[in-house]
Protein backbone atom coordinates (compact mmCIF):
# COMPACT_ATOMS: atom_id res chain seq x y z
CA UNK A 1 0.00 0.00 0.00
CA UNK A 2 3.51 2.35 -0.14
CA UNK A 3 5.88 2.68 -2.24
CA UNK A 4 8.14 0.51 0.14
CA UNK A 5 6.26 -3.17 -0.88
CA UNK A 6 5.17 -2.30 -4.50
CA UNK A 7 7.94 -3.84 -5.77
CA UNK A 8 8.62 -7.04 -3.52
CA UNK A 9 7.98 -10.27 -4.23
CA UNK A 10 7.62 -12.76 -2.31
CA UNK A 11 7.51 -16.62 -2.59
CA UNK A 12 4.78 -18.40 -0.41
CA UNK A 13 5.19 -22.36 0.24
CA UNK A 14 2.42 -24.34 1.02
CA UNK A 15 0.59 -26.89 0.06
CA UNK A 16 -2.74 -26.55 1.52
CA UNK A 17 -4.56 -24.24 -1.17
CA UNK A 18 -7.36 -22.36 1.65
CA UNK A 19 -3.93 -21.40 3.15
CA UNK A 20 -2.07 -20.48 0.47
CA UNK A 21 -4.87 -18.50 -1.13
CA UNK A 22 -5.70 -16.67 2.04
CA UNK A 23 -2.06 -15.34 2.07
CA UNK A 24 -1.55 -14.37 -1.48
CA UNK A 25 -4.86 -12.69 -1.05
CA UNK A 26 -3.37 -10.66 2.04
CA UNK A 27 -0.24 -10.24 0.89
CA UNK A 28 -1.09 -8.54 -2.81
CA UNK A 29 -3.71 -6.21 -1.49
CA UNK A 30 -0.50 -5.25 0.88
CA UNK A 31 1.12 -4.38 -2.16
CA UNK A 32 3.25 -7.41 -2.75
CA UNK A 33 4.03 -9.58 -5.72
CA UNK A 34 3.05 -12.94 -4.55
CA UNK A 35 3.87 -16.28 -5.96
CA UNK A 36 2.89 -20.11 -4.55
CA UNK A 37 4.90 -23.05 -4.69
CA UNK A 38 2.62 -26.07 -3.46
CA UNK A 39 5.82 -28.12 -2.71
CA UNK A 40 9.60 -28.01 -2.60
CA UNK A 41 10.83 -28.68 -5.75
CA UNK A 42 8.64 -26.08 -7.39
CA UNK A 43 9.63 -23.97 -4.36
CA UNK A 44 13.41 -24.41 -5.32
CA UNK A 45 12.91 -23.66 -9.17
CA UNK A 46 10.69 -20.78 -8.16
CA UNK A 47 13.70 -19.39 -6.25
CA UNK A 48 15.88 -19.82 -8.50
CA UNK A 49 13.92 -18.41 -11.56
CA UNK A 50 12.39 -15.65 -9.70
CA UNK A 51 14.96 -14.54 -6.99
CA UNK A 52 12.07 -13.51 -4.39
CA UNK A 53 13.03 -10.50 -1.13
CA UNK A 54 11.20 -12.99 1.04
CA UNK A 55 10.28 -16.27 1.33
CA UNK A 56 7.58 -17.76 3.81
CA UNK A 57 7.60 -21.49 4.02
CA UNK A 58 5.48 -24.05 5.51
CA UNK A 59 7.39 -26.68 7.62
CA UNK A 60 4.83 -29.37 6.76
CA UNK A 61 4.77 -30.00 2.96
CA UNK A 62 4.58 -33.70 0.88
CA UNK A 63 7.89 -34.91 0.02
CA UNK A 64 10.67 -32.62 0.33
CA UNK A 65 9.57 -30.79 3.82
CA UNK A 66 10.25 -27.38 4.77
CA UNK A 67 13.23 -27.54 6.71
CA UNK A 68 15.28 -29.26 3.80
CA UNK A 69 13.94 -26.95 1.49
CA UNK A 70 15.08 -23.99 3.56
CA UNK A 71 18.60 -26.22 3.79
CA UNK A 72 19.16 -26.08 0.01
CA UNK A 73 17.41 -22.52 -0.32
CA UNK A 74 20.66 -21.37 2.66
CA UNK A 75 23.22 -23.21 0.22
CA UNK A 76 22.74 -20.14 -2.20
CA UNK A 77 20.90 -17.45 -1.20
CA UNK A 78 20.66 -15.40 1.82
CA UNK A 79 16.76 -14.21 1.66
CA UNK A 80 15.16 -13.79 4.40
CA UNK A 81 12.85 -17.25 4.81
CA UNK A 82 10.01 -17.32 7.75
CA UNK A 83 9.03 -20.91 8.25
CA UNK A 84 5.28 -21.52 9.40
CA UNK A 85 5.02 -24.78 11.62
CA UNK A 86 2.10 -25.89 12.95
CA UNK A 87 3.87 -28.08 15.74
CA UNK A 88 4.27 -26.16 18.76
CA UNK A 89 7.20 -27.97 20.30
CA UNK A 90 10.86 -26.42 21.22
CA UNK A 91 12.94 -28.79 19.66
CA UNK A 92 11.08 -28.12 16.11
CA UNK A 93 11.29 -24.43 16.37
CA UNK A 94 15.01 -25.08 16.94
CA UNK A 95 16.09 -27.09 14.03
CA UNK A 96 13.70 -24.53 11.56
CA UNK A 97 16.21 -21.50 13.08
CA UNK A 98 18.97 -23.72 12.66
CA UNK A 99 18.12 -25.02 9.13
CA UNK A 100 19.09 -21.43 8.30
CA UNK A 101 15.19 -19.80 8.63
CA UNK A 102 15.28 -15.86 10.01
CA UNK A 103 12.10 -16.20 12.28
CA UNK A 104 9.27 -18.51 12.53
CA UNK A 105 5.42 -18.59 12.92
CA UNK A 106 3.07 -21.19 15.09
CA UNK A 107 0.31 -21.80 12.88
CA UNK A 108 -2.61 -20.42 13.30
CA UNK A 109 -1.28 -17.03 13.38
CA UNK A 110 -2.82 -13.65 13.43
CA UNK A 111 -2.12 -12.12 9.42
CA UNK A 112 -1.31 -9.12 11.65
CA UNK A 113 1.72 -11.00 13.09
CA UNK A 114 3.19 -12.22 9.80
CA UNK A 115 3.07 -8.45 8.06
CA UNK A 116 4.48 -7.35 11.09
CA UNK A 117 7.69 -9.92 10.67
CA UNK A 118 7.94 -9.94 7.60
CA UNK A 119 8.21 -5.94 7.27
CA UNK A 120 10.89 -6.20 10.07
CA UNK A 121 13.03 -8.77 8.12
CA UNK A 122 12.70 -6.66 4.76
CA UNK A 123 13.58 -3.52 6.39
CA UNK A 124 16.34 -5.08 7.97
CA UNK A 125 17.82 -6.33 4.46
CA UNK A 126 17.27 -2.95 2.87
CA UNK A 127 19.12 -1.13 5.58
CA UNK A 128 22.13 -3.74 4.86
CA UNK A 129 21.85 -2.47 1.03
CA UNK A 130 21.81 1.16 1.63
CA UNK A 131 23.95 3.82 1.50
CA UNK A 132 25.44 5.47 4.25
CA UNK A 133 26.04 8.70 2.98
CA UNK A 134 23.37 10.67 1.37
CA UNK A 135 23.89 14.16 -0.58
CA UNK A 136 21.37 16.69 -1.71
CA UNK A 137 21.90 20.02 -2.30
CA UNK A 138 24.11 21.33 0.43
CA UNK A 139 23.01 18.67 2.76
CA UNK A 140 24.86 15.64 3.67
CA UNK A 141 23.60 12.76 6.26
CA UNK A 142 25.52 9.81 7.74
CA UNK A 143 23.85 7.45 8.73
CA UNK A 144 26.87 5.56 10.21
CA UNK A 145 27.17 8.21 12.46
CA UNK A 146 23.89 9.82 12.48
CA UNK A 147 25.10 13.17 11.65
CA UNK A 148 24.07 15.56 9.28
CA UNK A 149 25.60 18.80 7.85
CA UNK A 150 24.78 21.57 5.84
CA UNK A 151 27.71 22.73 3.78
CA UNK A 152 30.27 22.57 5.89
CA UNK A 153 28.45 23.02 9.27
CA UNK A 154 26.95 20.06 11.48
CA UNK A 155 22.76 20.52 12.19
CA UNK A 156 21.99 19.36 15.64
CA UNK A 157 19.44 17.14 15.02
CA UNK A 158 17.19 15.22 17.90
CA UNK A 159 16.50 11.54 17.96
CA UNK A 160 13.18 12.08 15.84
CA UNK A 161 14.16 14.59 13.50
CA UNK A 162 17.05 12.82 12.47
CA UNK A 163 14.96 9.75 11.87
CA UNK A 164 12.55 12.26 9.37
CA UNK A 165 15.91 14.23 7.74
CA UNK A 166 17.50 10.44 6.90
CA UNK A 167 13.41 9.81 5.25
CA UNK A 168 13.19 12.51 3.37
CA UNK A 169 16.73 11.70 2.02
CA UNK A 170 16.83 8.49 1.16
CA UNK A 171 13.12 9.57 -0.95
CA UNK A 172 14.73 12.67 -1.68
CA UNK A 173 12.84 14.44 -5.02
CA UNK A 174 9.56 11.69 -4.03
CA UNK A 175 6.41 12.94 -2.47
CA UNK A 176 6.12 11.64 1.02
CA UNK A 177 2.39 10.86 2.42
CA UNK A 178 1.42 11.72 5.93
CA UNK A 179 0.84 7.66 6.43
CA UNK A 180 4.31 6.71 5.11
CA UNK A 181 5.87 9.15 7.72
CA UNK A 182 4.39 8.00 10.31
CA UNK A 183 4.58 4.15 9.22
CA UNK A 184 8.45 5.02 9.19
CA UNK A 185 9.54 7.15 11.35
CA UNK A 186 6.56 6.74 14.54
CA UNK A 187 6.05 2.64 13.31
CA UNK A 188 2.31 3.07 14.28
CA UNK A 189 -0.51 5.34 12.92
CA UNK A 190 -1.79 8.19 15.39
CA UNK A 191 -5.26 8.32 14.10
CA UNK A 192 -5.02 11.15 11.25
CA UNK A 193 -5.93 14.07 13.96
CA UNK A 194 -2.40 14.83 14.99
CA UNK A 195 -0.24 17.42 13.88
CA UNK A 196 3.35 15.87 15.18
CA UNK A 197 4.50 15.53 11.44
CA UNK A 198 3.67 19.54 10.41
CA UNK A 199 5.40 20.00 14.46
CA UNK A 200 8.67 17.96 13.10
CA UNK A 201 8.98 19.67 9.15
CA UNK A 202 8.73 23.03 11.02
CA UNK A 203 11.79 21.97 13.60
CA UNK A 204 13.88 20.45 10.54
CA UNK A 205 12.58 23.85 8.43
CA UNK A 206 13.88 26.09 11.35
CA UNK A 207 17.17 23.97 11.18
CA UNK A 208 17.71 24.01 7.56
CA UNK A 209 16.81 27.36 6.44
CA UNK A 210 18.71 28.77 9.36
CA UNK A 211 21.17 31.49 7.76
CA UNK A 212 18.75 32.45 4.98
CA UNK A 213 19.12 28.60 3.37
CA UNK A 214 16.75 28.32 0.49
CA UNK A 215 13.63 26.05 1.49
CA UNK A 216 14.78 22.32 0.67
CA UNK A 217 11.73 20.46 2.62
CA UNK A 218 8.63 21.34 0.44
CA UNK A 219 4.43 20.95 1.66
CA UNK A 220 2.75 19.32 -1.21
CA UNK A 221 -0.68 20.07 -0.38
CA UNK A 222 -3.06 17.44 -0.08
CA UNK A 223 -0.33 14.75 -0.27
CA UNK A 224 2.45 15.59 1.80
CA UNK A 225 6.07 16.56 1.75
CA UNK A 226 8.76 16.35 -0.65
CA UNK A 227 12.82 17.36 0.10
CA UNK A 228 14.39 18.61 -3.10
CA UNK A 229 17.87 20.53 -4.02
CA UNK A 230 17.28 24.16 -3.93
CA UNK A 231 18.56 24.48 -6.89
CA UNK A 232 15.94 22.27 -8.65
CA UNK A 233 14.77 24.38 -11.37
CA UNK A 234 10.70 23.55 -10.57
CA UNK A 235 11.76 25.69 -7.65
CA UNK A 236 13.94 28.54 -9.79
CA1 LIG B 1 1.36 -27.57 4.77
Amino acid sequence: MNDRTQHEHILVVEDEAEIAGYLRRGLAFEGYNVEVAGDGPSALQAARERPPHLIILDVMLPGMDGLEVCRRLRAGSDVPIIMLTARDAVPDRVVGLESGADDYLIKPFAFEELLARIRALLRRRAAVNEPTILRCGPLTLNAASREVFLGNRQIELTAKEYDLMELFLRHQGQVLTRDVIYDRVWGYDFGGESNIIEVYVRYLRQKLEAGGHPRMLHTVRGAGYILKPPSDPQEA
